[in-house]
């Protein structure tokens, strides 16, 4: 199996209808204050848009623009949600691309959208990473 294959494996069905991939240009996971304009307009077309939206909301993700919104906005929408909890439970296949984007120098954004998982999840094994490599 090779890597794409995997990567397949771990997308959820409605990632393959997402609009915003055909926007590799734009940053999905806009710093504070920064416009999320063009991002958003792009939601508003996209056919997968409830599938994304929902789940945002059910996984807490906490970065970036998901079913044309902020997390401020899905915050406002489930407001009975706990804080996110995340088991960060990804295959060893995976762990390894994770590591080899990283010594490649993508960013944190990039690998989150190749792998379709959240970039708190990519953050959550780099500082792993780190800490075992520093003990
Ligand atoms: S709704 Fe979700 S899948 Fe569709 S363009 Fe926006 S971020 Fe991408």
């Amino acid at each position: 199996m090779g890597l794409l294959d995997i990567l397949e494996e771990l997308r959820e069905p409605w990632h393959a209808d997402a609009l915003c991939r055909e926007y590799p240009e734009l940053d999905w996971f806009p710093g504070r204050g920064e416009s999320v304009r063009e991002q958003k307009a792009i939601c508003a077309r996209c056919l997968v848009r409830d599938e994304c939206l929902a789940s945002a909301v059910r996984t807490g993700e906490k970065v970036g623009i998901w079913g044309g919104t902020s997390e401020r906005e899905r915050r406002k929408m489930r407001p009975d949600l706990p804080p996110p909890r995340r088991s960060y439970a990804i295959p060893l296949h995976v762990e390894n691309d994770l590591h080899r984007f990283r010594r490649l120098g993508y960013s944190q954004a990039e690998v989150a959208r190749i792998l379709g998982i959240s970039p708190n999840t990519v953050v959550a094994y780099w500082s792993k990473d780190s800490t075992s490599m520093a003990s």
